[in-house]
């Protein structure tokens, strides 16, 4: 079982959808602990690759990604574009030339995408930012990997465990970006990027699953 290069299409598509869904739910999530604009940063940040999906659809999965990458770059403002920007620039650099993927490809990606977003970002694990969603779904391919789990199962327990990441920055004082200037007073909210990583894990477990 593969993710092949119009799986990938299909999942950014996806994702696009459930980003649209939910743009006004991200900025009510980023209203109580930061200045209320996430959702619509990523909106308007997937709208633009939506826009790219023509001159996308016949290249290899890394330019793929860097293209999704580049495109976030240069239309997201804040803290949240140049993160997923490098997100999806580090995903594609691990998969430049493929058409399709296998499951240990797609684990090698997130991990060097999700160090991407470290290193920029300089958060860890409990600074209550979407680092908290990613790290555990990492974690949870590689532990796939090791057990020998199918692809289906492996991306459902790497969106689980996303989800689990996401709920668990709700009772956390943010360490990074606009959140952390409230100290204090961002315990009891759940981090909006936190929210949007698990969705893109969520997206590739429900589009991928059957693959
Ligand atoms: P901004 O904070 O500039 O308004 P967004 O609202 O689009 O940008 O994104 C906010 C989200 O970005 C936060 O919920 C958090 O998950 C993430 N974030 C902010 N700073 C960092 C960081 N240094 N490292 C990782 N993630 C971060
Ligand atoms: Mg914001």
């Amino acid at each position: 079982m593969t993710i092949r290069r119009e799986d990938v299409l299909a999942w950014i598509k996806t994702y696009t959808g459930v980003i649209a869904d939910n743009k006004d739910y991200l900025t009510q999530l980023d209203a109580a602990i930061g200045d209320a604009d996430h959702g619509a940063n990523m909106n308007r940040g997937f709208q633009a690759v939506v826009g790219k999906m023509s001159e996308m659809a016949d290249k290899d999965i890394g330019t793929i990604l860097k293209t999704v990458g580049m495109t976030l770059l240069s239309t997201v403002g804040g803290a949240g574009g140049p993160l997923y920007g490098t997100l999806f620039l580090q995903a594609g650099m691990k998969s430049v030339g493929k058409m399709e993927l296998s499951l240990e490809d797609w684990a090698t990606m997130l991990d060097a995408a999700v160090s991407g977003v470290v290193m920029r970002g300089k958060a860890e694990l409990n600074d209550k930012t979407m680092v908290d969603a990613l790290t555990p779904a990492v974690q949870a391919l590689k532990t796939a990997l090791e057990n020998g789990q199918d692809l289906s199962t492996a991306l459902q327990n790497s969106a689980n465990a996303a989800k689990e990441g996401m709920e668990k920055t709700i009772p956390l004082v943010a360490r990074k970006g606009r959140a952390s200037y409230l100290g204090e007073r961002s315990a009891g909210h759940q981090d909006p990027g936190a929210t949007s990583s698990y969705f893109l894990l969520k997206a590739a477990a429900d589009t991928w699953g059957g693959s």
